[in-house]
């Protein structure tokens, strides 16, 4: 059989699956199935808030300094095919002209 998880309100044994969701019928208490393994990821929000994942493209939303150059990554940019990261900088990305670098998601918008 397979191993459902205890109830994270009372420590039911008995919890069953209704969908998405696994349901404690002792307490009456549902929660996601995949809540666990979001909290796990990286979790990296845009400047509006919205949340990011792999391979999104987003645009910049401040003309940025970039490190060790000249140049200045301007607003509007486009970067495609994102991937978060930890750390303060949170997202690994290549541009076109720039190369690989690393973004901040807050001066970022998702497309
Ligand atoms: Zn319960």
């Amino acid at each position: 059989m397979e191993q459902l998880p205890k109830c994270p309100e009372c420590g039911s044994e008995y919890t069953y699956e209704d969908g998405q969701n696994y349901v404690c019928p002792e307490c009456a208490h549902e929660w996601s199935q995949t809540a666990e393994e979001v909290e796990e990821g990286i979790v990296a929000r845009d400047a509006n808030g919205n949340l990011l994942t792999d391979g999104d493209t987003v645009t910049v939303i401040k003309d940025l300094k970039v490190k060790g150059s000249s140049s200045t990554l301007k607003i509007g940019t486009r970067v495609k095919n994102i991937r978060l990261v930890e750390g303060d900088h949170n997202i690994d990305c290549k541009i076109d002209g720039f190369g690989a670098m690393k973004l901040k998601s807050e001066f970022v918008k998702k497309n």
